[in-house]
């Protein structure tokens, strides 16, 4: 037996980082470990984070939650993808949806049938060949996890839910493990003069803290990863200008889209996303290029219903900490970076981090390897995803100053060389554990007007007709089958009426 193992953890910040932190732990590894979150009342959390991307179900799952328990719980609702809105060129709208595209033959992917039958007049809209955006497009909704007789996928999804409400819930499941809450103030750390590492928190109340392993989920102050360690900032504001939020509930507007709505304005972009009780919206912006005043006007004038709350500012600066795990200290959340929610992939991150830390999980002598291959992966993911968020801006042919200088700047060589390689020749590869797959990246490239000169060759396998007969087919069956399915609103009323 290992006498070096960890046994106390603190988590400092109880935000959707800290409590998906403290019921991963307390589900996974709640038998060996004493977990202590502590948050303050005072300080509040962010206040916002509501859409997610699919791998949340897997995280769901490991912590042990009811599924439409949890719908009915953080008035959520399901979410087929992100309808962006005037980011090409103003008027044009394309979906990025989760799920399969049509079908893939032989070796390729599917949308190289569909640029041949593009240069052939064949092809209908890519959107025609998905069963989400189809169902999305029609506000429906349902579990189908293949459609039958057919080898097309089902619907893959994810949520929207009140993110209040989704700490809270995982709060009841992370105290049922074990996991215990303290509210109060940290004003004081000290820390281990042998070597560095943080030895306790001291909170408003006098009373101190110990632990072993400190999981800093403070927010943007990262209380224990910056202001004490220091760790030092990586800053990709040069490549993603948007430095601020504005965010503001409404009321809904006819019945909740299963999809996010994301809309580009003249320095930025704005969120809508649909919730059972209420919309929540955002203003995405660069305070060089509007004024704070100005964002909030567009914002006003733009949302769909009644504001049931005064219009909230939210600064960041977007780039990630130095390293994610600095000596006995590892940030999750806001506290270890921040890419703004274009894709909604910071609730992600969170769950990725928490992931890593889990196969990571040191014992009381941090070997610095072990740290120093964590904090590798982390970056990694940051850089894909701090790549795929600036294709959206990049790609673009608007002709605001805002828009043409995105569209001029210099990106990552990592992000060019994909471009590249797709403009020549419609060939999009994944590399490595990157958290988006090909058929993302297609449908935003594709949905930014960046053409390929050429599509494979294995593409002109089919005659004309067989690829028409093949067009049409997916395109019939993936109508039908979104057609049968209830509406949105119908599929959340029955999971909830059953509760
Ligand atoms: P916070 O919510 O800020 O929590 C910090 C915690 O630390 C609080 O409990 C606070 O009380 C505690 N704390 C801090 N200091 C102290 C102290 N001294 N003593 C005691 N306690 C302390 N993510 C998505 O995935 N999808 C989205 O759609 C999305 N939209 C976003 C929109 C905006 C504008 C922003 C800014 C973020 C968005 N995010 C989104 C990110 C998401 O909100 C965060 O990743 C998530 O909420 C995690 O926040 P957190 O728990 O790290 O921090």
């Amino acid at each position: 037996m290992n006498d070096s193992r960890i046994r106390d953890v603190v988590i400092v910040g109880g935000g959707t980082a800290g409590w998906m932190a403290a019921a991963a732990l307390s589900a996974t590894m709640g038998e060996q470990l004493r977990i202590r979150l502590v948050e303050s009342e005072q300080i509040g959390t962010v206040g916002v984070g509501e859409a997610t991307i699919p791998a949340i179900r897997l995280f769901n799952g490991l912590v042990g939650i009811d599924e439409n328990e949890f719908i009915c719980a953080t008035q959520g609702s399901f979410k087929l993808g992100i309808e962006f809105i005037d980011w090409g060129r103003v008027g044009e709208s394309y979906m990025h949806v989760f799920g399969q595209l049509g079908q893939s033959l032989d070796l390729i992917e599917f949308w190289q049938y569909w640029l041949r039958g593009r240069e052939e007049a064949i092809s209908e809209p890519i959107g025609h060949y998905s069963f989400n955006e189809e169902a999305a497009r029609n506000l429906r909704f349902a579990r189908v996890p293949r459609i039958p007789n057919t080898h097309l996928d089902g619907i893959s999804y994810a949520f929207h839910f009140d993110a209040g409400l989704y700490a809270k819930f995982l709060r009841g499941l992370a105290e049922k493990n074990g996991a215990t809450r303290t509210e109060g103030m940290i004003t004081g750390v000290s820390r281990n003069p042998e070597n560095g590492h943080i030895r306790s928190i001291t909170l408003d109340s006098g009373e101190e803290i110990a632990g072993e392993l400190f999981i800093d989920c403070s927010g943007f102050r990262g209380l224990l990863i910056e202001q004490e360690l220091e760790t030092g900032y990586v800053d990709w504001t040069h490549w993603l200008l948007c430095d601020r939020a504005i965010a503001v509930p409404t009321e809904n507007v006819g019945p909740p889209r299963p999809y996010t709505q994301s809309i580009a304005h003249p320095a930025g972009w704005q969120w809508r996303i649909p919730l059972q009780h209420r919309t929540g919206n955002g203003h995405v912006f660069s305070t060089e290029y509007i004024s704070e005043d100005e964002a909030t006007a567009l914002l006003l004038k733009t949302v769909e219903g009644k504001p049931l709350a005064d219009p909230r500012t939210i600064p960041f600066k977007t780039g990630m900490r130095r390293k994610a795990w600095n000596a006995n200290v590892i940030a999750l959340g806001l506290s270890s970076g921040f890419i703004e929610p274009l894709e909604s992939t910071s609730i992600h991150l969170i769950q990725n981090g928490i992931a890593k830390l889990i196969s990571h999980f040191p014992d009381r002598e941090f070997r610095q390897a072990n740290v120093d291959a964590y904090n590798r992966r982390i970056e990694y993911d940051y850089e894909r995803i701090r790549d795929f968020i600036i294709l959206h801006y990049h790609a673009n042919q608007r002709d605001e100053a805002f828009w043409t200088r995105c569209r001029e700047m210099d990106v990552p060589d990592t992000l060019r060389d994909k471009i590249d390689l797709f403009r020549a020749t419609g060939r999009i590869f994944r590399e490595q554990e990157e958290l988006f797959v090909e058929v993302g990246w297609f449908q935003v490239l594709n949905g930014q007007n960046i053409v390929p000169e050429t599509y494979h060759p294995l593409a002109d396998a089919l005659t004309k007709e067989e690829l028409a007969g093949f067009l049409r087919d997916i395109r019939t069956i993936v109508a039908n089958n979104a057609a049968r399915l209830p509406t949105h609103a119908e599929f959340i009323a029955a999971t909830c009426a059953a509760q």
